[in-house]
């Protein structure tokens, strides 16, 4: 046993090395298929163990750690979800595992939860017995939950973090006033320096230079895109309560955010920068929130990171939920 556990370990870890992911059921299985193997190399055959919550202070370091509670652990990471992934690396390298005869499993303990009764994961071995191709596929493979990430995880740039308090922004305040203000005062500026850059030009026309030439093409280039990826998703916010952060909103070591203009109780309209995420059904990678013209006649769609094209779900902001678009194209 002690052998075959070693074979079975190993070559799951390879397997993990070789082929490379986004998700945290992957970094999650790496982290506990590498302990599980140094340990039977130590002579140690004792299964090797982990919390969520050690799981997540090794792979997101100690401040994302530092004010979670049982609940958010719970989402994070879940016996189904680390045995859903496990599955999908089984199936994608069944070959290496049929030699071998095993498989790995992902073992939890039973427990109902809460203090004291924590749940731990541990890696172990079954043996292989094939699959037969339409048991792959299970219906759920089609819907997706979202979840938002906490605002004080998404940076925003320094200009917008005098603004928003917290990354959140009460529409009819003060700070609200100042944002319209900015975003409008800007847009008035730039067609008046536009119209002004113009009529010197016009006034000038006798030694109208090719230098001039590159000038308004230079300002009528930025002005476009200005108003494509500024201007025009700032307007759309409004009627589509959701829109991607433009580029300027958020911080440069940030990939992307999203913009959310929401309700609260007191019925208080409010806009937060906030970040949507979900777990892709079909191979466990990141979904995020992109545009999702040119495929898909929707302003935007849930596309994963691993498979952008393939995997893509429609985005509902109040059920948190989507379904697959790209039915019938379906596939690893
Ligand atoms: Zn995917």
């Amino acid at each position: 046993m002690f052998e075959l556990k070693l074979k079975v370990f190993n070559t799951l870890f390879d397997v993990l090395k070789e082929d490379l992911a986004v998700n945290r059921a992957y970094d999650c299985l790496k982290v506990i298929c590498s302990a599980s193997v140094d340990a039977l190399n130590a002579q140690n055959e004792e299964p090797i163990t982990y919390t969520r919550y050690q799981l997540k202070l090794i792979i997101d370091g100690q401040q994302s750690v530092a004010s979670i509670d049982s609940k958010d652990l719970g989402k994070w990471m879940s016996d189904k979800k680390l045995s859903a992934y496990l599955d999908l690396v089984i199936t994608k390298h069944t070959k290496k595992f049929e030699e071998i005869g095993y498989i790995p499993v992902v073992k939890t303990n039973e427990t109902v939860g809460g203090k004291g009764n924590e749940r731990i994961y541990w890696l172990d071995i079954a043996e292989y017995t094939p699959v037969k191709n339409e048991e792959i596929h299970e219906p759920d493979d089609e819907f997706i939950s979202y979840e938002r990430v906490d605002p004080s995880q998404v940076k925003l740039s320094w200009f917008y973090r005098l603004i928003f308090k917290n990354g959140e922004i009460q529409n009819r305040s003060l700070r609200g006033l100042i944002l319209f203000i900015i975003i409008f005062g800007s847009l008035i500026f730039w067609a008046l320096y536009v119209c002004t850059f113009a009529l010197v030009l016009v006034r000038e026309g006798q030694s109208f230079t090719s230098l001039d030439l590159l000038f308004m093409l230079c300002l009528f280039g930025f002005s476009y895109l200005s108003y494509k990826y500024w201007a025009k998703p700032i307007w759309n916010l409004p009627e589509h309560r959701v829109i991607k952060a433009p580029m300027t909103f958020i911080s440069l070591n940030e990939d992307h955010a999203d913009i959310e203009m929401y309700r609260d109780r007191e019925r208080n309209q409010l806009t937060r920068v906030t970040r949507f995420r979900g777990i892709c059904p079909l191979c466990s990678a990141e979904v995020v929130l992109r545009d999702g013209k040119s495929d898909h006649n929707l302003p935007l769609v849930g596309r994963c990171v691993e498979s952008p094209f393939a995997h893509v779900y429609s985005f509902d902001r109040v059920m948190m939920t989507g379904y697959l678009l790209t039915v019938g194209k379906k596939g690893f």
